[in-house]
């Protein structure tokens, strides 16, 4: 991703609404999870990785990023076999490409558990078997094609907080979208200090006025989920 799409220059239309629903500043960054392969490290199965500029650069401007890569927690290595998700009589499961005998799915739930709850959010890298957030292909134990779902660590993290902003890196191409996953991430860590309170109606009302429609409409939905 070209990193110079982005016009964040401060002050930036992000940092003008941060400062005005009085959600944090610059001292005080949420902290959120992030794919180690999209910042850089050679932690893919091919010893690869994918570098994404809007996550590893532009994010950082507002927010901490703690970087895990599953795969490698839980002791593969790398050069590793391939994995896949694949949908058995047992639900869906994480298994060796190669090797059907292998099967990571607890370990990689596992790792999810081990995260701290203070996290506020997540950049995951799409179509992963572990990481990937309602995007990673799934197939048949015969080898057909049965559409997408999440990855093992995404999909344990998103059951143990149903409410954590999750995101994989292509939904971040647009600078709307980057404002509104941010803004995401600081309502959030808003909630997780102090609940569903009189700040969140505060919150959503100042929403409400914004003209961005591509920002409003998506962050009072979210806005309402976290009230409901
Ligand atoms: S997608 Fe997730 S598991 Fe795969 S290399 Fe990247 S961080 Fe590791």
């Amino acid at each position: 991703m070209d990193y110079s799409e982005f016009s964040f220059a401060p002050p930036s239309r992000l940092d003008a609404w941060l400062n005005s629903l009085r959600l944090g500043h610059a001292d005080d960054k949420p902290r959120i999870a992030v794919s180690a392969c999209l910042t850089g490290q050679p932690v893919r199965y091919d010893g690869g990785n994918r570098y994404d500029g809007t996550v590893a650069r532009v994010l950082r401007r507002w927010l901490l990023l703690q970087e895990y890569c599953p795969e490698m927690a839980i002791g593969l290595g790398v050069p590793r076999p391939p994995i896949q998700l694949v949908r058995t009589a047992d639900g869906l499961r994480v298994r060796g490409v190669a090797d059907s005998q292998q099967d990571v799915t607890h370990a990689l739930r596992g790792f999810a558990d081990t995260l701290p709850a203070s996290l506020s959010g997540a950049v995951l890298k799409a179509r992963s078997p572990s990481c990937g957030v309602d995007n990673t292909p799934v197939w048949a134990e015969q080898g057909e094609p049965l559409g997408t779902a999440s990855g093992a660590f995404a999909a344990r993290l998103s059951e143990r907080a149903p409410l954590l902003p999750m995101i994989s890196e292509p939904a971040l191409a647009r600078a709307e979208q980057v404002e509104l996953f941010v803004l995401q991430v600081y309502c959030y860590r808003q909630y997780q200090r102090w609940g569903a309170g009189e700040w969140l109606v505060t919150v959503r009302d100042a929403v409400a006025e914004w003209k961005v429609e591509a920002v409003r409409a998506p962050l009072l939905a979210y806005l309402e989920r976290v009230l409901d």
